[in-house]
């Protein structure tokens, strides 16, 4: 059996070596290494795939959020609705720019943050809500954006988790994680769905106003050469990464796929474990005998372990070497950069419960039967002696 690793980058370069090889000399020899045709190229192509009218590539999902926040000129005082349960970069940057972090429960089922809290936390200073598609499934954007709307604020997605993920709205009309809100941002980190050999982020809006001044804030604030019209940054995808990206984004919706098959096995062979529950789709979306939504893109393929001590299973699988990871073990609002005394442990009752029973197995586009039957069966070895 193949070494069981929790991403294999390795095995998903091999078959996309020679392109990559290439295209890599390629910049090489035209020493075109930032903002060259290859990062316009890869641009128009993302717009194309996501069906979004502007893409700004940037340097990080991090950048990318805190560009988008920028771009929407939200001012130190505004408060941004956030889920408490997330990587931290999303609420990092609401705090960097002296804007006011406001966290949120999530819901059980699909880890996403709760429009009921949301609705709940609204006050004449919010501005924003973010709502993070979490693990690869999108958030329940049709009452958010309702939400939104009512109470004019903006929407910017955090897609870092969740690039290519479909959303289906009670219309039947289908649309891509990132594309709907204002603006929507994604990280290209190596081990997200969508990854280069690197660094990367890039921003996602269909205003034209908005990505005009987007492209303006990457690149020092300038729109003309050594004008500075407003405080910028500097974040850029450079060539290398670019040349990456074009070699996967074709194969992104195939890499996709084998993460949603590698899921199903998971689900079919942890199916009737009393102390296991796995992970399903929204409850509006249609998922298949093992609750597995074809929605859902499986950034992260992740349990809650009932009534068993979780951390003994990290680490008696680890002992058998196979990784796993707990995403995440401590709730935003109890960081102590976050903690707050507005916040009401009554009011986090769901990302409290979730921080202790979540478990993220392997997940990554090379994995096969054999080793999901090794990790599962280790599993299920686990709940027998201890269950
Ligand atoms: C990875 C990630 C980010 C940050 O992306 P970087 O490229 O690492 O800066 C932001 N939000 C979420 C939810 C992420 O998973």
């Amino acid at each position: 059996m193949k070494k069981i690793q929790m991403v294999d980058l390795q095995g998903q370069y091999q078959k996309i070596k020679a392109q990559v090889d290439a295209s890599i000399h390629e910049v090489l020899d035209s020493a075109a290494f930032i903002n060259g045709p290859e990062v316009h190229a890869f641009q128009k192509e993302l717009e194309e795939y996501l069906g979004v009218k502007h893409v700004i590539p940037c340097a990080n999902g991090t950048d990318a959020l805190q560009i988008a926040m920028m771009g929407l000129g939200l001012k130190p005082g505004d408060e941004v609705i956030t889920a408490d349960f997330t990587f931290a970069a999303t609420v990092e940057v609401i705090a960097l720019l002296g804007l006011t972090p406001v966290l949120v429960d999530v819901d059980p089922v699909t880890f996403n943050i709760d429009v009921n809290a949301i609705e709940k936390a609204i006050t004449p200073k919010t501005k924003a809500i973010v709502p993070v598609h979490l693990f690869g499934l999108s958030a329940d954007m049709e009452p958010i954006l309702e939400l939104a709307k009512k109470h004019n604020l903006f929407v910017i997605e955090d897609n870092a988790q969740a690039i290519g993920a479909p959303y289906k709205f009670s219309d039947g009309k289908v649309m891509k994680t990132g594309a709907m809100g204002d603006i929507g941002t994604t990280s290209f980190f190596p081990s997200k769905n969508l990854g280069c050999y690197g660094d990367g982020g890039a921003i996602f809006t269909n205003d034209d106003d908005l990505a005009y001044t987007l492209r303006g804030i990457v690149n020092h604030g300038m729109y003309e050469r050594y004008h500075h019209d407003v405080v910028g940054v500097n974040s850029r995808l450079d060539s290398l990464q670019a040349v990456v990206l074009r070699a996967k984004l074709p194969n992104l919706d195939d890499y996709n796929q084998a993460r949603r098959t590698s899921a199903r096995l998971y689900s079919e062979k942890l199916a009737d474990l009393d102390n296991v529950i796995t992970p399903t789709g929204a409850k509006d979306n249609t998922t298949d005998d093992y609750g597995i939504c074809d929605n859902h893109v499986f950034h992260q393929y992740t349990l809650r372990i009932k009534g068993i001590d979780r951390d003994a299973l990290v680490k008696y699988l680890n002992s058998k070497d196979i990784p796993c990871g707990v995403y995440y073990p401590i709730p935003l609002h109890l960081q102590k950069a976050y903690a707050d005394s507005r916040y009401n442990e009554s009011d986090f009752e769901v990302t409290n419960t979730l921080v202790k029973e979540v478990i993220s197995l392997p997940m990554h586009t090379e994995l096969d039967e054999e080793q999901i039957t090794y990790i599962t069966d280790h599993i299920k070895e686990f709940i027998k002696q201890n269950g």
